[in-house]
């Protein structure tokens, strides 16, 4: 028998008073894509919302098997080794379509997931991109309403994941591997241009000295980058995540982070500017989901697709007739109609 759920107000009382079969459920809430669902979600997101901000946001983002479950692992337990609480969430891009090879679960995470201090919640793994950007947003904000001191987004290094999650942290950290060429590691010079840490793993046994040598060019190769912050300049180190080692070295630069862009007022900034573009991706989305689900957008869609690869018609001209279906008092509409022979 499943007990009545609570309602969302005792929902939220219960999260916020540490309850993490509340955190479960409150995250299980947002990530669900049941109408009723995501109008109780929003509602308890309200509830919560003067309750967040409060945790430090770290990215931490770097293709499979350069170590970040490993380096999650090592860095959440020296920070719950601080007192701190920590919250880890994962953003995949592979997880819509295949279940995703970010799992954050017991085997990746052995010692963390058990500790009581952490809370590890893998990608949600149904719907767009896009859905599942909002959601791991959303998944942040309730961590934050928790108590968690610090939340550490999770990404494999492909696609958009990077710049979404950049979009959503106050500090980007990007790990790399020593020897392997930047294409080989899939580095974009984007990457770079994000990140506000960049730390060489594996610089343990025999790799030590090549570890130094690959932060040494990355050191030189930022200096060709105006710096994305008047406050800060990327930091480039090396660590072991297997022997644990620089994890300190990594949680002071966050806090030095921290300080300066606080004195200089930047975070607020940085973190009201994700707000609104937090919020201008949601009027996108939700203005093309609707678009798509007309009829008439349906109907013309493979045709208009079809004009455009047969060089019968450019996009803008394509684009602009579908988009004229929208206005009801214009005979665009008629003309794309026409158009289809
Ligand atoms: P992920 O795919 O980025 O999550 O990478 P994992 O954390 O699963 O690590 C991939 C492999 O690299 C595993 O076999 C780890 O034991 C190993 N590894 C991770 N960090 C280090 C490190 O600092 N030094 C060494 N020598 N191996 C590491």
């Amino acid at each position: 028998m499943t007990r009545p759920s609570p309602a969302t107000d005792e929902l939220a009382a219960e999260l916020r008073a540490g309850n993490r079969r509340a955190l479960a459920k409150a995250i299980t809430l947002v990530e669900s894509t049941r109408a009723d669902h995501q109008r109780e979600a929003q509602r308890l997101l309200e509830l919560l919302l003067p309750h967040t901000g409060h945790a430090i946001r770290i990215g931490v983002s770097g293709v499979p098997g350069v170590g970040k479950s490993t380096f999650i692992e090592a860095f959440g337990l020296y920070l719950i080794s601080r007192g701190k609480r920590v919250a880890v969430l994962a953003v995949d891009p592979s997880s819509a379509r295949t279940g995703g090879s970010i799992l954050g679960d017991k085997t990746r995470m052995p010692s963390l997931s058990t500790a009581p201090e952490a809370f590890i919640r893998p990608s949600p793994s149904a719907g767009s991109f896009g859905g599942v950007t909002r959601r791991t947003r959303e998944a942040l904000l309730v961590c934050e309403a928790a108590g968690y001191d610090v939340v550490i987004v999770e990404t494999v290094g492909v696609g958009q994941s990077e710049f979404a999650v950049a979009s959503m942290v106050d500090f980007f950290l990007v790990l790399l591997l020593a020897g392997a060429g930047d294409e080989l590691q899939g580095i974009k010079k984007g990457i770079l241009e994000l990140a506000d840490a960049l730390a060489i793993n594996k610089a343990d046994g025999d790799n030590v000295r090549r570890a130094q040598q690959a932060a040494a060019e990355y050191r030189s190769a930022l200096r060709l980058f105006r710096p994305a912050s008047p406050s800060w300049d990327p930091v480039v180190m090396t660590i072991s995540a297997l022997e644990q080692r620089g994890m300190d070295v990594i949680w002071s630069t966050v806090l030095d982070h921290r300080t300066r862009l606080e004195a200089s007022g930047e975070l607020s900034h940085k973190r009201r500017d994700q707000l609104q573009a937090w919020f201008w991706t949601m009027i996108d989305d939700g203005l093309k989901r609707h678009f798509m689900a007309r009829d008439d957008v349906r109907r013309l869609l493979p045709d208009m697709e079809a004009a455009i690869a047969s060089a019968k018609l450019t996009p803008t001209e394509a684009a602009r007739r579908l988009l004229a279906l929208l206005d009801p008092s214009r005979r665009e509409a008629k003309k794309a109609v026409g158009s289809r022979q």
